[in-house]
C-alpha cells in the first residue's frame, strides 16, 4: 500500500489521446480513482514538469540474459553466424547461474528498465532447476529470486514461468544445455501452485509460458493449460512462436503446417496469449491471428541483433491486430528505442515514412505508445492499460525544458523529440508505478548498488563460463 495522491498534468495521453489540464487521483493500492481533463489546477497540487505518459509494460523478458550483452557481437568460427551460435553462449551463462546472481542481475535489470520508460514487466522465466539439472530443494527459489528483485526495484511483474521438454519437433530429447529448464507437466502446475500467494503477496500476476512448439509437445500443451485454467482461467499465456525461418522449416516438416498455422488449429488462442515473435507469419496468419484477439510480442531490437527478421506490421495492423514490445535478451533497455526501431525496421521495408500513424492520430509516436501499452497491460494481464479510471498510476513525465523538447508547440512534438530526437532516456524525468514514484530527475534511488550488485554477478558469471 501507497499513500493516496494527485498530480495535475498540463499535457497528458489519455487512452483517447492528448488531454490538457488533467488532474489524476489515486488510492492507497495505487489505482486511480478519478482522470479528469479540463480541471482547473488545484492549489498547492503536485504538478507534473512535462508531457505526461502512460507507463509502458515490457511484454518479453529473460532477465539473466542482461548479463552477456555486449558479449556476443563479434564473427565466431561459424561463417554462418546466427540466432543458433548465440544460443551457444546463453546456454553456458543459464547453465552456470546462481540464485544470488540471478536476484542481482534482475534488480539491477528493473531499476534500468524503470528509468527507461517500462513500469511493470513480463518475465518469461525458464531457468528452473540447480546447475547440475536437479530440482532445488524449494522448487521456486528462482522464481522467488525474480519476484523479490521487481519487489525491490519497484516494478510490476507478470511472472511466466516456462514448460520446456523437448530439444525440436517430435519430442527430440533434450540436450544437456537444456537441463536447467526441464520439467515434466504435473511438476511445472505444482510450481504453480507453489508460486501463486507469493505471487499475490507482492502484487505480480501469475501465467504461463509454453516456451515453443519444438520445445513443448502437443498434449503437454494441452494438459499444461488446463492444469492452468484449473488455478487461474484468466492467467496469461506466452509462447515464442515463430522467431526464425529454421524453425518454421522444421514445424512444416514435423506437421506439414507453419507455427502460427499449427498452434490457430490446435490451441484456444484467445485475448490471453501473447504470440511471442511472430516474425514468419503468412497473409492468413496475420489475418487469423489477429482475429484471435491475441497480443502479438514484438521485440525490436533483439530480433534485429539476432537477426530474425521482420515483423510485418502493416499486414498486422490492417486487421486490428494488436501488439506490444519487450526487451527481451536486453541487447537494449528502452522502451522509446523499442518503439523508433519498429517505426524504422518498417520504413526501411517500406520505403514509406510514419507507417505506423493511424488515421485518428497521425503523430507516429504518439499513436505507438498507445498501441503499445494497451497490448502490453493486455499480455500483462494486470491492470496497467493507462490513464483510466481504474488503472493503476502507471506513468512517465517528460522533461518540457529538455533542449529538444524546449519550447515544442505540442504533446505530440515533445514526445516525437523523445522517441526520435533524443537519447531516449534523456529526457524522461519521472517515472511512477502504482502511485509511486519510482525515478527522480531521471535517476532510480537504487541504481548505483544494483548496478555494482551486477557487476559482481557478472564477474562471477564470467570466471565460471570462460
Ligand atoms: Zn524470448
Amino acid at each position: 500500500m501507497t499513500a493516496p495522491g494527485s498530480l495535475f498534468a498540463e499535457h497528458a495521453l489519455l487512452p483517447e489521446g492528448w488531454a490538457r489540464d488533467v488532474l489524476l487521483e489515486w488510492d492507497g493500492s495505487g489505482r486511480l480513482l478519478s482522470v479528469r481533463p479540463g480541471s482547473p489546477a488545484p492549489a498547492g497540487a503536485a504538478r507534473a514538469a512535462g508531457p505526461l505518459l502512460p507507463g509502458m509494460p515490457n511484454l518479453h523478458s529473460h532477465a539473466f540474459q542482461r548479463a552477456f550483452a555486449g558479449l556476443t557481437e563479434y564473427r565466431g568460427h561459424d561463417p554462418e553466424d546466427s540466432f543458433w551460435s548465440w544460443r551457444a553462449l546463453m546456454y553456458r551463462f543459464a547453465g552456470a547461474l546462481t540464485p544470488e546472481q540471478l536476484r542481482a542481475i534482475a534488480t539491477a535489470l528493473y531499476v534500468e528498465m524503470l528509468e527507461a520508460g517500462y513500469t511493470s514487466v513480463c518475465e518469461f522465466h525458464y531457468v528452473h532447476h540447480d546447475r547440475d539439472g536437479r530440482p532445488y530443494a524449494d522448487d521456486g527459489v528462482l522464481s522467488a529470486c525474480l519476484i523479490e528483485a521487481a519487489a525491490q526495484a519497484g516494478i510490476g511483474l507478470t511472472l511466466l514461468p516456462v514448460l520446456y521438454q523437448t530439444s525440436g519437433f517430435g519430442a527430440k530429447p533434450p540436450t544437456e544445455g537444456q537441463r536447467r529448464f526441464i520439467r515434466r507437466t504435473d511438476d511445472m502446475l505444482r510450481l504453480l501452485e507453489r508460486l501463486k500467494p507469493l505471487c499475490e503477496r507482492h502484487g505480480a500476476r501469475l501465467g504461463l509460458a509454453p516456451h515453443s512448439l519444438r520445445a513443448v509437445p502437443p498434449e503437454a500443451v494441452a494438459d499444461a493449460l488446463a492444469g492452468l485454467d484449473a488455478l487461474d482461467a484468466s492467467a496469461p499465456i506466452h509462447i515464442h512462436i515463430a522467431e526464425q525461418t529454421a524453425e518454421v522449416e522444421a514445424c512444416l516438416a514435423w506437421s506439414g503446417q507453419r507455427p502460427v498455422e499449427w498452434l490457430l488449429d490446435h490451441a484456444k488462442v484467445d485475448g490471453r496469449w501473447c504470440l511471442v515473435h511472430a516474425t514468419h507469419m503468412t497473409a492468413d496468419e496475420h489475418r487469423r491471428a489477429a482475429a484471435t484477439g491475441a497480443v502479438a510480442g514484438l521485440c525490436p531490437s533483439t530480433e534485429a541483433n539476432l537477426g530474425d527478421g521482420l515483423f510485418d506490421a502493416g499486414a498486422w495492423r490492417s486487421h486490428g491486430g494488436r501488439w506490444g514490445i519487450g526487451s527481451d535478451s536486453h541487447a537494449c533497455v528502452n522502451a522509446a528505442e523499442e518503439l523508433m526501431l519498429l517505426e524504422y525496421g518498417q520504413r526501411l521495408a517500406t520505403q514509406r515514412r510514419n507507417v505506423l500513424a493511424r488515421a485518428d492520430e497521425a503523430h507516429v509516436a504518439t499513436a505507438m505508445t498507445l498501441e503499445a501499452v494497451a497490448g502490453g497491460a493486455q499480455a500483462s494481464g494486470r491492470p496497467v492499460a493507462g490513464l483510466a479510471v481504474g488503472q493503476q498510476a502507471d506513468f512517465v513525465i517528460l522533461d518540457a525544458q529538455h533542449t529538444l523538447l524546449r519550447e515544442l508547440p505540442t504533446p505530440q512534438a515533445m514526445l516525437s523529440a523523445h522517441v526520435f530526437a533524443s537519447h531516449r532516456r534523456s529526457a524522461l524525468r519521472e517515472v511512477w508505478v502504482a502511485g509511486r514514484r519510482r525515478v527522480e530527475q531521471g535517476a532510480h534511488p537504487l541504481a548505483g548498488e544494483t548496478a555494482a550488485a551486477f557487476i559482481a554477478a557478472r564477474r562471477e558469471l564470467l570466471s565460471t563460463t570462460s
